[in-house]
């Protein structure tokens, strides 16, 4: 039997007595590419690419390495779902509070 535990408290989650939540989370890059300019793979730049590559191969440069798109799973148990829908991003409430007018 599978088991579940809510990734933000904790609490062990009874598989058919527990309600549990999924959160699935998708990271990609939005910006839209814009037009290679003019002349982007004369001659000069080519030899800049052949000069990282072979720093590259030297190690004295390091790769961010950093995916571009990743997707998250998480299990949520009730009470921590209700929080995650209320601040999915985690943003300070209470900063948003000083700002109001009452
Ligand atoms: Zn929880």
């Amino acid at each position: 039997m599978q088991h579940f535990s809510c990734d933000i408290c904790g609490k062990t989650l009874n598989p058919t007595g527990d309600l549990r939540y999924r959160v699935r989370m998708e990271v990609t890059v939005a910006t839209e590419p814009g037009p290679l300019p003019i002349g982007d793979l004369d001659q000069d730049h080519l030899d800049e690419m052949a000069v990282m590559l072979e720093e590259l191969e030297a190690g004295d440069t390091k790769l961010d390495l950093v995916p571009v798109s990743k997707t998250m799973v998480y299990d949520l148990c009730a009470p921590c779902h209700r929080k995650f829908l209320a601040n999915p991003l985690g943003r300070d409430i209470i900063q948003k509070a000083q700002f109001s007018s009452n």
